[in-house]
Parts: C-alpha cells; structure tokens; sequence
C-alpha cells in the first residue's frame, strides 16, 4: 500500500511519501536505542515537564491539527478538534501521574518474605513498537505513547500508510518538547515489514490497535520471539436498552455512541437491543434522530457526517449491508452511498437481523446500526455475548438487579451504565475474546510496558 494522504472528501491524493528501505528503518531503530539509554539518565519530574510543553503544542496548534486529521481521514472537524484536546489531557496526565503510579512498592512487613528490604519496582523495557490505525490517528498514538515514554520507554511508530501526515507531526512533536531526539520516531513502512521490526533483537515490545487480522499476525510473531504484546482491536459493542431507562436520553445518545468518527470506532455501540416493552418507541426515536444527520464536507462546523476513511472501508459496509438486505433484513434509514464525490456512505439503521446475515457476527466499521428485539434481560444478555468479541458494552436501566446482572455477566472489557463508552486517561481501556489483551490507560496501561522488578535484600 503507498505511504500516501488521500483526501477522502475528494478522493484526491495530497501527499506522497517514500517508503522506508531496510537500512533506513534500522538507522531509526538506532537512534530509538540510543535515545533509551538517554532517557535512563533523566527523572520523572523532567519527562513530565517534556510531556507538558508537548501538551501545550498540542492545545496551540489545535486548529492547524485540527484539519490535517479531517484531510487524512475525513472525521468531521469539531470531532478532530475534540481528539487533539483529549491528547493534551492524556499528555498531562501521566505528566501529573506516572511517578505516582510506577513508584516503587514496599512489602508491608518484609520480615514475612525473610527480608530486611522488599520492593517492587518498575523499570521500562526499551523500545517499543506501536502499530497503529487512522480512525484516532493522533490519540490511539498518544495514549501508547503519553505513558509508554513517561515510563522511561522510546516509541516506534508504523502508522496506518493513509496517514502519514499525522505520524510526521507526531514524529516531531516530541522532539520539540524536548524529548530527547529519537526517543520516538515513525518508520515509514508497509504492514509486511513489520515482522522484521519485531524480530529486531534491540525492540522489547509491540502493541497494535486494528483489526483482527492484523492483530493475530503481530500478536504470532511476538510470541514466537517471546517479547510482550498489547492488542486492541475490534468490536461488536451491544447498547442494551431495559423498560426503566429513560428512552428518549438513550435514543439521543445511541445515536452519538454509533454513529460518531462516522461509525469507525472499535468502541462505536454497533448492536442495539431493546426490550419488546420500549422497542417501538425506542426505534422511531433513533431512526428520527439518524435520519437527522447532517452529512456532507466534514471541514464544516455543522457536518456530523463525513466520509469514510478509505475507498475500502466504504466498499467494505456497504457489502455487510447489502448481504443483510439481500437475506431479508429491513432497511429502516441509509443504506445508499449519497451522490457526492468522496466515500460517503448514509447513516444506516437495519432490523430483522437473522443468525445468516454477516453483520449479525461481523464488525460494522461504518455508519450502520442493527437493531434487536428482545423479550427479558436474559436474551439481551445472550444476544449481547452472542459474538467474538468482547470490547465495551452500554446498558440503559434504572433497575438496581438489571444492573448488576448486566455488569457481572456481559463478556467484555468495560460496561458504561447509562451512558456510552467513551475512553478517559484515567480509565484502563481493552477487551476479552478477539478484541484483544493487555489494557492501555490508567495505572495498568503504563505499567503493561514495565519490567515488574522485584527487589529483596536479606
Ligand atoms: P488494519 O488492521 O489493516 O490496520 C491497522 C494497522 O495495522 C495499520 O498500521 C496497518 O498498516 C497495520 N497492519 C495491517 N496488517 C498488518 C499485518 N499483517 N502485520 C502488521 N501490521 C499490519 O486496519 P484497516 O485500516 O485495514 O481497517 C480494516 C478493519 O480493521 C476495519 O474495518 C476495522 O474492523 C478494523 N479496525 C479496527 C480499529 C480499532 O480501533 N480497533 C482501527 C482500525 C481498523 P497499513 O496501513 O500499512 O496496512
């Protein structure tokens, strides 16, 4: 695939980049190294301030960010500006909290382990790779990044190859904060050069975020070199809807949880099910509010709908819904790619969803919900398990056992209770099943790139 920015607004290519050969990409692997050994040098207290003024660029430069990610991958701009001021946030908070989280750990009674002195500590590994997508081209680079160097780690960035603008901005950002130079560094290079790069004895680690297949592949060559890995990647989130929710809120925001980024969130809510009770009302409500949307030139302030990032995830939801239509399912809002030049595609809304129909089991990485009709807690519970994979899920209850039925028994990394799932610095972030291991954000996210290091003096 060419390294390349092809406005998806257009179609048109913008840039174009060179691909990184083999001896430029260990030349890049070097200086990650040497930075490694540079950051050993320094405290958390400096790292912290390097974060802040990177930060800080972020936040002055919001505008300017702003519109590149809208030109790489055609997120509507309010959207873009809101992720380049959620970096700045996540960058201050490892500033503020890293030392907090990775300071070292006494035993409380060391006698116990026969010990004078008994610590745990944590100490970074090295260089780590981050393989990354273009949904979030800015944050799903920060939220590795923000803790991994805080921690003491230098960053390899591949990024997805349509956005490599937004790596180049990264790639220096850092740098002028004052990190020091290579502590993180972008390769220019295709998906099949990455096993080289994890094969590299001086990379420690790698994570990725993306699809399934990616993710199985690096999850297999990290393994066979024995080197620790994260991997986030896709969901099928359900957003349950009991009787005692209030309908009207959740409706408003079912809306927002599908169809934001255009859809092409891993933690987009992607199956709707609804008890028979509200059903119709709920249904009317969202179709209404989804027929509402506004889609069209995602550089204006009014658009909530832009186009898909690539030609390829266009072509790919439309076929999911053409399969669903083709097998019977109900076209309740979209379904049609609109007649303007890009790859837009209608927001969508399906019911009558049969056990055939792909979408039922395959991630819809796109502006189209399914909807699901169900009789008691306990099939909406079976219907929201019924997929492999198990991000992040939403239910809508104001019944205290609805509740905790849906927290304790819903297979998946998180379960936001009235409100869609969005990530926060402060909150672990993963899955369970095919939607990954490992957890990025919060105190576990910057530990899962640590060496756990324990300390015993007799
Ligand atoms: P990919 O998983 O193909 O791309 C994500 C990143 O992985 C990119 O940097 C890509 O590089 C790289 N990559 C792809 N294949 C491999 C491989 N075999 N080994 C190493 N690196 C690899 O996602 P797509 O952009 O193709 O999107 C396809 C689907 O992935 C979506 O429809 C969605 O289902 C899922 N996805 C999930 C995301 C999430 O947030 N969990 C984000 C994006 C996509 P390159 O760009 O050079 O191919």
């Amino acid at each position: 695939m060419a390294i390349s920015t092809i406005n998806p607004t257009t179609g048109r290519i913008e840039a174009e980049f060179a691909a990184h050969d083999a001896a430029e990409t260990s030349r890049r692997i070097t200086e990650s190294a040497a930075a490694f050994a540079a950051l050993g040098e320094t405290c958390f207290d400096e790292r912290a301030e390097w974060m802040r003024a990177a930060a800080s660029l972020l936040e002055a430069e919001s505008e300017a960010t702003a519109r590149l990610l809208t030109s790489e991958m055609g997120k509507p701009i309010s959207q873009a500006r809101a992720e380049v001021l959620k970096c700045a946030r996540a960058l201050r908070f490892y500033a503020d909290n890293a030392s907090t989280f990775l300071a070292d750990e006494p035993v409380a009674d060391p006698a116990i382990v026969a010990a004078q002195r008994a610590v745990v500590t944590y100490r970074p590994l090295g260089v780590i790779l981050a393989v990354m997508p273009w949904n979030f081209p800015l944050w799903q680079a920060i939220r590795f990044a923000a803790p991994a160097l805080m921690a003491g780690n230098t960053a390899l960035l591949k990024h997805s190859s349509n956005v490599p603008q937004t790596a180049l901005y990264l790639d220096a950002l850092f740098e002028r904060s004052g990190f020091p130079s290579g502590s993180f560094r972008v390769l220019f290079i295709g998906a099949g050069d990455v096993e080289s790069v994890i094969r590299d004895a001086r990379v420690k680690a790698v994570t990725l975020t993306g699809s399934e297949g990616a993710g199985r592949a690096v999850a297999a060559i990290a393994g066979s070199e024995v080197k620790k890995s994260v991997i986030e990647l896709g969901g099928s989130d359900p957003f349950i809807v009991m009787p005692s929710a209030d309908v009207e809120a959740a409706s408003s925001i079912a809306v927002k949880a599908r169809f934001s980024n255009t859809g092409q969130s891993c933690v987009c809510a992607k199956r709707f099910i609804v008890h028979t009770d509200i059903y119709d009302e709920f249904t009317r409500l969202f179709v209404e509010k989804t027929r509402a949307l506004n889609v069209g030139d995602p550089m204006d302030e009014s658009v909530e709908i832009g186009p898909l990032a690539t030609e390829q995830t266009r072509e790919d939801i439309a076929a999911l819904v053409d399969d669903a239509i083709a097998k019977g399912a109900s076209l309740l809002a979209g379904g049609h790619r609109p007649d303007l030049p890009g790859w837009f595609y209608e927001p969508t809304v399906l019911s009558d969803l049969t056990d055939d129909m792909r979408i039922v089991t395959e991630e819809s990485f796109g502006p189209v919900a399914s909807l699901y009709r169900v009789n008691d807690l306990d099939e909406a519970i079976t219907i929201a398990n019924q997929t492999e994979f198990g991000l992040s899920s939403s239910v809508w209850t104001n019944d205290a056992a609805d509740e905790a039925a849906f927290i304790s028994r819903i297979e998946a990394g998180a379960v936001f209770v009235n409100g869609m799932t969005v990530s926060f610095p402060e909150l672990p972030f993963g899955g369970i099943k095919n939607s990954g291991y490992g957890r990025e954000l919060g105190r576990h996210g910057i530990r899962e790139f640590t060496n756990v290091k324990t300390v015993w003096k007799g």
